[in-house]
């Protein structure tokens, strides 16, 4: 900008510079011939007043250097001049000048002499003889002139070039540091140019819708970051190129990254082939989704693009943790595989028996025997499928109807149910405790209790004892089972509370039990926003206690 402004001033007044010479000159020019002309009349008025009175010897006695004499008579013979021999010159009789004066009385012309350099001024005047007499003067012509004077105008022009250019650069340095050191973060402030005062009031209006998006921009990101911070899902979004534009905090988790990966191609982040497959075929505007394992966890990845006025600007991914769901969804296909195992092996021993007592296979003194084993195949499916029940419903976790109950009342009456079995067992079971009201559902306390003391009993030795608790604290009701039994060992101890799970499948026919009493349990207990634990020895005996 300095040099041009610089440019512009040095033109500006070379062209000046010359106009005005040109102008000057002529001006000049002008009032110098204007000059002469009234010098000549003046001196010609005087000399020829002088030839009138003294004749024409007093023209010889004049000096010549200046101006030339010359006197015609009325025939337009030269008589003398001042500067050439008389008899020499041609008759003047067709001289301008001398036509001019002899028929009014003056006359004047002008010439260029043989050289062109120059210029002759005239003038003429009738004298009272009759005769002319003429005054001239050469001058140079304005060719000449600036010829003549080429030498001093070169001078004078370097000098005016040379303060031109310090002017000039004084002055465009000034223009444009009074620019540069304009405040544009407070365009209205400045003390400028009356002539850039629009383009900064416009800055300052354009400054201010700026800071006002910038602000709007500011607080939806924000929002954004916040929204996407509390997310438990992961959210990745990418631009067209595959960078990363934003991820939050729990894809930061998943991807094993932090803020760094803003501006990084993502695939610098995650190099999984079906992952980086999935993003392009999101960049061509295809939906993608894929289950994978990551950090011990099973995530659905959900991969789209993001586009504007129909044009692909960059993909989304989500990832959603899918753990639970895929690990119930497991659970759902294992136990239904489960109930039909467990379904089909009485049904199959009850049809094997029936086929025998059928086909007349089996001696008369075997018959109840048979028959027997029906009963209790039966009887097992009857309590398995109402296990299935009890848990699936439970499972639904449907909202029951919630009372105040004395668990004191349930377990007592539970220990009455079971008295028979534990004295067909030989096991003692005692009840200890204090009437303990609380809110819950009443069918699966007695649940709860329930099964845990039929396991108490059935997985108890000959002579055994059962010992049930109840008490109750300011918080909490505990409820606490303890046998003198077979025990569990410690590797099992994790797993009796899944469904079907027996840490003895050989004798389970023997012992009874379908393998969900402590599914039930665990339900029932989590129902109730209770907690439970197992403390248990192989050999010695088991403790469950339950508080809710
Ligand atoms: P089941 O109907 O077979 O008893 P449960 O879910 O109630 O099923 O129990 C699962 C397994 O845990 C049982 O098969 C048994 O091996 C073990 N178990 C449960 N309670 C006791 C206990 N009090 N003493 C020893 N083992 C137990």
């Amino acid at each position: 900008m300095t040099k041009k402004i610089f440019r512009s001033i040095i033109v500006v007044a070379i062209v000046v510079l010359l106009i005005s010479f040109f102008i000057a000159s002529n001006f000049l020019f002008d009032y110098y011939n204007k000059s002469h002309v009234a010098q000549l009349k003046e001196a010609l008025s005087l000399v020829s007043a002088g030839v009138n009175e003294n004749g024409t010897e007093y023209l010889e006695k004049l000096d010549s250097s200046i101006f030339r004499f010359t006197l015609v008579d009325a025939d337009g013979t030269v008589l003398y001049d001042s500067l050439v021999d008389a008899s020499e010159m041609e008759n003047h009789l067709d001289r301008e000048e001398i036509a001019q004066a002899l028929e009014s009385g003056s006359g004047s012309s002008v010439r260029k002499s043989s050289t062109l350099t120059e210029r002759t001024f005239y003038e003429a005047v009738r004298l009272e003889n009759g005769k002319v007499l003429r005054i001239s003067m050469s001058q140079m012509t304005v060719g000449a002139l600036i010829l003549d004077m080429l030498p001093a105008v070169i001078v004078i022009a370097f000098i005016s070039i040379v303060v031109a250019l310090v002017l000039s650069h004084t002055m465009s340095s000034g223009i444009v540091k009074s620019l540069d050191n304009l405040d544009l973060d407070h365009p209205a402030e400045n003390d400028a140019y009356e002539e850039i005062t629009p383009i900064l009031t416009k800055l300052d209006k354009q400054r201010k819708q700026i800071n006002r998006q910038m602000q709007e921009l500011k607080q939806k990101s924000d929002e954004f970051k916040q929204i996407t911070a509390s997310m438990n899902e992961g959210l990745v979004l990418l631009d067209k190129n595959g960078v990363i534009i934003s991820i939050n905090k729990a894809a930061k988790k998943l991807f094993g990254t932090d803020d760094s990966a803003v501006g990084r191609d993502f695939l610098t982040v995650d190099r999984r082939t079906e992952m980086s497959h999935a993003v392009e075929k999101a960049l061509e505007g295809k939906h993608s989704e894929f289950r994978e394992e990551r950090n011990g966890s099973e995530y659905r990845f959900i991969i789209n693009r993001t586009e504007s006025e129909g044009k692909t600007v960059g993909v989304v991914i989500l990832c959603l943790d899918v753990t639970e769901s895929a690990y119930a969804e497991r659970n759902r296909r294992e136990f239904t595989a489960n109930v039909s195992h467990e379904l089909k092996t009485p049904l199959q021993s009850i049809i094997g028996s029936a086929e025998l007592l059928e086909n007349g296979l089996v001696k008369p003194e075997d018959t109840k025997r048979f028959v027997g084993n029906i009963k209790s195949e039966a009887t097992r499916l009857v309590s398995l499928i109402n296990d299935i029940i009890r848990l699936s419903q439970l499972d639904e976790n449907s909202e029951s109807a919630s009372e105040s109950v004395d668990l004191y009342d349930i377990t007592k009456e539970v220990v009455e149910v079971l008295s028979a079995s534990a004295a067909k067992k030989r096991v003692r079971i005692s009840l200890d405790g204090e009437p303990c009201v609380m809110n819950g559902v009443r069918r699966y306390l007695y649940e709860i209790v329930y099964n845990l003391c039929d396991n108490a009993i059935r997985y108890n030795k000959e002579g055994g004892s059962v010992t049930v608790g109840l008490n109750k604290n300011a918080d909490n009701v505990i409820l606490k089972v303890s046998d003198t039994g077979i025990g569990i060992p410690v590797e099992h101890q994790s797993r009796v509370f899944e469904r079907f799970y027996r840490v003895d499948k050989s004798h389970s026919k023997e012992t009874g039990g379908t393998g969900l009493g402590l599914s039930i349990v665990k339900h029932a207990v989590a129902y109730h926003g209770g907690s439970i634990k197992l403390d248990s020895t192989a050999g010695e005996g088991t403790t469950v206690t339950v508080e809710f």
